[in-house]
């Protein structure tokens, strides 16, 4: 079985999806994982946050574009009126119940409800057409099965347990449909993966019945070794490990959400990248095995933007212990991950893209020294074989970068990343310089 994830702009219009129906004909049997379409959860964010500020008139207005546009997209993907006629009730129904809303109070929860309509639409809709054109299939609702806990982390033992019954009903199906992203909290109560997290849902789903290969399939062909939107020439790699694929997911290559790894890499399932666009190109390839190197030490480059870089100066790092613990215990008081860090030994800088308590933070750190924060940074990342290849990575990166004055630089975190921060304004030449050395 392989589970197969199709993103929005792949099912964006009726002839896309029409095109998905052919090509998951050919990876049968299989779980197929959808977005919604794209565009869709854009304006439902819109509708629910017209509601959360009582502008009533303008989220009907949103609603009804909505509406709309899909009347349109069924009468194109549909040839008989029967179907056209169960795809206007589906979209009806959802506008319905969203009305509903915008009398009585609105919250976090019913916002949930209204964002989870994205996918129902798209399911919904691709069942329909799977029906239409005769290919038998189950619809498997991932309110049934997908779950997270307290801690809005994945529920893995409910999902493995609800997922596997489900499929063993249904021995003789070999394709099943399902939503992404849409998921049951602690309290039972709709919820949601976070944006884009139909990927993490393909991932999960992967993991839970030990399949054989997870597709994200989506409209570039693969994970390219560098940033296509400033750098010309850039290529799809063939192969990368779980490790480096993190990597490169979290910081900046938008192509796979990045906590989609790790549920793969836990239970060794493989994840291709593929383009719905181009079926046929090989994409990329994440995998366990460990990578021969090809001997050009870096693999791919990644860049995240919005990064602030705080740096603490105190003359008690001297020669002291349990410095790094106290400023360490700030940032896990308010709840903001580090990213990256260097220190010397009377300073240490850090990195966050989270500022929503940075006036907090910063009033506690300066309780251990002097504090200087610096915005718009960004993180540019280098994915290869450093270690392995024991010498000259790091000459030819610098080397490239000699004139480009660098903020903090992080080697030796693990055996495939070197960490960069650089002022924004310099991302571009960054990114253009390193293009070279590849
Ligand atoms: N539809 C959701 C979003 O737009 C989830 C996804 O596409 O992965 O964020
Ligand atoms: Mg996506």
């Amino acid at each position: 079985m392989k589970v197969l994830k199709f993103g929005g702009t792949s099912i964006g219009t009726p002839q896309r999806m029409r095109d998905v129906a052919v090509l998951i004909r050919k990876e049968l049997p299989c779980v197929v994982v959808l977005s919604a379409v794209s565009g869709t959860t854009n304006a439902l964010v819109d509708v629910s946050d017209s509601l959360l500020k009582n502008k009533k008139e303008n989220s009907i207005k949103i609603l009804n574009n909505i509406e709309t546009k899909y009347v349109k997209f069924i009468c194109e993907l549909f040839s008989t009126e029967a179907c056209k006629r169960k795809g206007f009730e589906l979209i009806k129904n959802i506008s319905v119940r969203i009305k509903k809303f915008s009398s009585g109070k609105f919250s976090v929860k019913e916002e949930k409800i209204i964002l989870a309509q994205g996918e129902l639409i798209s399911t919904g809709l691709f069942s329909l057409y799977l029906s239409e054109i005769g290919v038998s299939h189950v619809l498997l609702p991932a309110l049934d099965f997908m779950k997270i806990n307290k801690d809005e982390e994945p529920d893995t033992k409910f999902i493995e347990a609800n997922l596997n019954k489900q499929l063993s009903e249904n021995n003789k199906v070999n394709l099943f449909l399902t939503q992404g992203y849409i998921c049951r909290n602690s309290s039972n109560e709709i919820d949601n993966l976070k944006r884009g997290g139909s990927d993490y849902s393909a991932s999960l789903i992967g993991a839970a019945i030990n399949c054989e290969e997870i597709q994200i399939w989506t409209d570039i062909d693969g994970i390219h070794n560098n940033d296509p939107r400033f750098v010309t020439n850039t290529k799809p790699i063939d192969e990368l490990s779980f490790d480096e694929a993190a990597e490169l997911a979290y910081f900046g290559a938008k192509i796979l959400h990045p906590s989609s790894v790790l549920p793969a890499k836990e239970k060794n399932v493989p994840v291709r990248l593929l383009n719905t666009l181009k079926p046929q190109a090989k994409g990329t390839l994440i995998h366990e095995r460990k990578i021969k190197s090809n001997g050009r030490h870096v693999k791919a480059v990644a860049a995240k933007d919005g990064i602030i870089a705080v740096k603490i100066i105190s003359g008690r790092m001297l020669l002291a212990y349990g410095f790094l613990r106290r400023v360490f215990e700030i940032f896990e008081l308010y709840k903001t991950p580090i990213d990256m860090i260097t220190t010397s030994e009377v300073a240490v800088s850090l990195t966050i893209d989270d500022d929503r308590n940075l006036t907090g933070i910063i009033k506690e750190l300066q309780k251990l020294g002097n504090v200087e924060v610096n915005k718009n940074q960004t993180i540019i990342c280098l994915v290869g074989d450093f270690i392995a290849e024991k010498s000259g990575a790091a000459l030819r990166i610098f080397n490239a970068l000699k004139n480009i004055p660098l903020r903090m630089i992080s080697y030796g975190g693990s055996e495939n990343n070197i960490t960069l921060l650089v002022d924004t304004k310099l991302k571009s030449d960054v990114l253009n310089s390193l293009n070279k050395i590849f």
